[in-house]
């Protein structure tokens, strides 16, 4: 049976086909650019990897061209064979701890939660309204983000603010990266032989997360209230006292927005460094001796390590600390000082080890107080695998 799995973003559109339940990747790719000169897209098939110029004015261009290559590149001689698509939706509010079949309801409750994931959830619904177009005989399911830690207990979702904020307006924390978490936590699941596992995963990439997982569910996480909250990110600040806002405002006679804007999108390892939000560059920055670089790089490890030790400390037993996305996979550097700095706690590296990028591995030594791991994340076979789970 084949199954789409979809990551629409405000400019993208990121698809994989598989034949399910073998899980056997048939055609993966991304539509880039959309509604923005200079708009292409590239497909990977049989090794081989192909790129298009093509103008993409919406959404909808994208996935027209995505069903014709589907059937040109024979991966489909009908659409019909299409027995779902799985979207990846960021924000599902308290609404949705498991994946749902898209129906009307869902499709509002989606549109109702623009204000809470304004980036993310308007172009996710524009990416299932296409589908629905093209593909309407397919099952759509939507995959959260937010789904995964809804088990988060209420003392760890709520803030100490007046309780009223939390009935009236939803104010309390959610958290993203949900399929990802999930996906390492089965993982782990698989490998260790056990349904309860105790774990602290971090995925850590251009946007990063901590969760700690209590009896294989979300127990508690690094994010807060909005996506720009925890970690240190590629452009975006994470924690922040809030009187940061109205101070800065009336220092610099900045608007909220551009505040706001300058947080999430001029902050992070790009406005420590001042040279880039991409590690790599933060890398190579370090080696060259950029005292900047080497700050950026700092905070962003400090806060891990600080998050790390407030997430363990209420598990007692950590069965494994697991590294994903594309830092925690590749960054040979940043998962060195991290597991550091983590010494004072037993936590021991094996350098040796370390020094692989992106394939599942143990990274620490054996007497180490927890063992830490490599795990590669697959977000696009989780959608897929949901998916698949929902159709009858
Ligand atoms: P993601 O958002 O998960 O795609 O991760 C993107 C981040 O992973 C960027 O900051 C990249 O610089 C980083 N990354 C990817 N490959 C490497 C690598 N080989 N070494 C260091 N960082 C990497």
């Amino acid at each position: 049976m084949i199954i789409l799995s979809i990551n629409a973003g405000s400019s993208s559109l990121k698809f994989t086909g598989f034949d399910m339940p073998s899980e056997k990747v048939l055609i993966s790719g991304v539509f880039e650019r959309i509604g923005i000169d200079g708009s292409f897209y590239t497909i990977k098939l049989n090794g081989e990897k192909i790129k298009k110029e093509v103008e993409l004015k919406s959404h909808e261009d994208a996935v027209r061209i995505l069903t014709e290559e589907l059937v040109n590149y024979n991966i489909v001689k009908d659409l019909s064979e299409i027995k779902g698509v799985g979207h990846r939706v960021v924000h599902g509010g308290d609404k949705y701890a498991d994946s749902i079949v898209i129906d009307k309801n869902v499709t509002d409750t989606i549109r109702e939660l623009f204000h809470l994931a304004p980036l993310h959830n308007p172009a996710n619904l524009m990416g299932i309204e296409a589908f629905q177009e093209y593909i309407p005989e397919a099952t759509a399911v939507a995959v959260f983000d937010t789904g995964f830690p809804q088990s988060m207990p209420e003392e760890n979702y709520l803030y100490a603010v007046p309780y009223e904020w939390y009935e009236k307006y939803g104010v309390r924390r959610y958290a993203f990266h949900g399929i990802s978490h999930q996906y390492i936590t089965e993982y782990m699941q698989k490998f260790l032989g056990k349904e309860n596992v105790n774990l602290i995963t971090c995925h850590l990439g251009n946007g990063s997360t901590i969760y700690s997982i209590k009896d294989g569910k979300c127990f508690d996480t690094s994010w807060s209230f909005s996506t720009n909250s925890g970690l240190v990110m590629g452009t975006s600040s994470g924690d922040n006292d809030t009187i940061v806002v109205p101070y800065v405002m009336k220092e610099s006679g900045m608007s909220m927005e551009e505040v706001l804007n300058t947080l999430n999108k001029k902050s992070g390892l790009l406005g420590v460094s001042g040279v880039s939000s991409d590690s790599r560059d933060i890398e190579d920055g370090i080696k060259e001796g950029n005292e900047r670089c080497i700050l950026a790089q700092k905070l962003f490890v400090n806060r891990i390590v600080g998050y790390i030790a407030k997430l363990w400390c209420p598990l007692k037993k950590v069965d494994a600390i697991c590294f994903a996305g594309g830092i925690g996979e590749n960054s040979i550097m940043t998962r060195k000082q991290i597991i550091e700095g983590l010494s004072s706690l037993g936590v021991e590296l094996d350098e040796e080890a370390n020094n692989v990028r992106g394939e599942f591995k143990l990274i620490t030594k054996e007497g180490s107080k927890i063992p830490c791991y490599i795990v590669p994340t697959d977000e696009e076979v989780m959608i897929a695998r949901d998916t698949y789970k929902l159709i009858d």
